[in-house]
């Protein structure tokens, strides 16, 4: 601690992102990122757009925001983009929720929103994930609070059907309902045709997972053009230039191509059935996804000692030390080969136990 620390920043507990190790190449199956690279088209959208980068980018981000609001069905007035969909999430947070809002989640899922409550010095209530890890959907109903889960969840990958979403939805309408559908397209149904019947429901998704494009750092918001305006000025009272011009091409390109990437999220869906599959024939048991990764834990070996044979067999997984989940570890899906190479680590691993 410096001499300069704040109250705020001593009482801060920061996210702490999945490993991304540069000193060994490693089968990277612990930060959910797609397993192919991006399109060609995009490359090059990326480097045409370098050349433009001695002008500011366009803060409104105006042509991704109108592809976007196609794609989804609904008006560019429902929709901002931002840096990552961590930055929609921090706008929520920052604009909608204070001591009189609150704001809930579940006790296990994607751990920005604890930390973004902790920064904000919110009143945060968790609600607890049933035995099976599952949302209890009449926990959610009629809350006092503002409410955020993901869905799929993170890190269990189970998902709640549209109806059971507009539920929780239709009962809060006082408050506001996010729902982060990061993981949406390997499987589920966005929620986001219900901004025209909701006011109070914002939909935050993301380039990250299913668009390949992680590093660009490219998601967004979609819900009531009243909401949006005032997301924006948070944004315009932030950082204004928050996507920037790289980043933009790079993700409308890939709009232009979204068939192929929802293909590919099939590729995904199939490898995914192919590695529970194989986990649960090894005596796994695999909580069901609707995500681009498994949650899965072994009688036979506990969820740390797993992850650290694997770390040093060359496999980077994800582990939580949250008591809860412990002994699981959640594996990002690959490609078929990344795949088949976990495959034989955890049977050579369970050899020796
Ligand atoms: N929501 C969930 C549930 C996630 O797992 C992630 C990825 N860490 C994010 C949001 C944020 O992803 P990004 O900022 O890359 O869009």
């Amino acid at each position: 601690m410096s001499k300069f620390t704040s109250k705020r920043l001593a009482a801060m507990v920061p996210y702490v992102p999945g490993e991304q190790p540069r000193e060994r190449k490693y089968i990277k199956l612990n930060t959910n990122e797609s397993p192919f690279p991006p399109r060609e088209a995009v490359t090059e959208a990326a480097k045409a757009a370098a050349g433009t980068c001695h002008l500011y980018c366009d803060p409104e981000v105006t042509a991704l925001t109108a592809a976007l609001a196609e794609r989804y069905g609904v008006q560019p007035e429902n929709v901002l983009i931002t840096n990552g969909s961590d930055e929609i999430l921090n706008f929520f947070f920052m604009a909608f929720c204070d001591e009189e809002s609150g704001v809930s989640y579940p006790d296990i899922s994607y751990g920005f929103y604890s930390v973004f409550a902790g920064l904000y010095h919110l009143p945060a209530k968790e609600i607890p994930l049933d035995d099976e890890l599952r949302i209890r959907v009449e926990d959610w109903l009629d809350r006092d609070t503002n409410l955020v889960f993901a869905n799929p969840n993170a890190p269990t990958g189970r998902y709640l059907p549209p109806a059971e979403v507009e539920r929780i939805v239709a009962t809060n309408r006082n408050r506001i309902v996010v729902v982060d559908e990061a993981y949406i397209d390997f499987g589920g149904e966005t929620v986001a045709p219900l901004i025209k019947k909701y006011d109070n429901l914002l939909v935050t998704g993301t380039f990250s997972k299913s668009r390949a494009l992680a590093g660009g750092r490219v998601g967004f918001g979609i819900a009531d053009a009243a909401m949006i305006g005032e997301l924006k000025q948070i944004k315009y009272s932030t950082n204004p230039y928050n996507v920037n011009s790289v980043s933009a091409a790079m993700a409308l390109a890939a709009l232009r191509e979204d068939e192929v990437y929802m293909d590919r999220c099939h590729t995904v869906m199939e490898n995914r059935a192919y590695t529970t599959k194989a986990l649960e024939a090894l005596g796994f048991a695999v909580i069901p996804s609707m995500a681009n990764f498994v949650f899965a834990k072994s009688e036979r070996i506990g969820g740390e000692a797993l992850y650290l044979a694997l770390k040093e067999r060359g496999i980077l997984v994800r582990h939580f030390k949250n008591p809860r989940i412990k002994d699981y570890n959640r594996i990002t899906i690959g490609t078929r080969e990344q795949m088949d190479a976990l495959l034989e680590a955890v049977n050579e691993i369970l050899k020796e136990v």
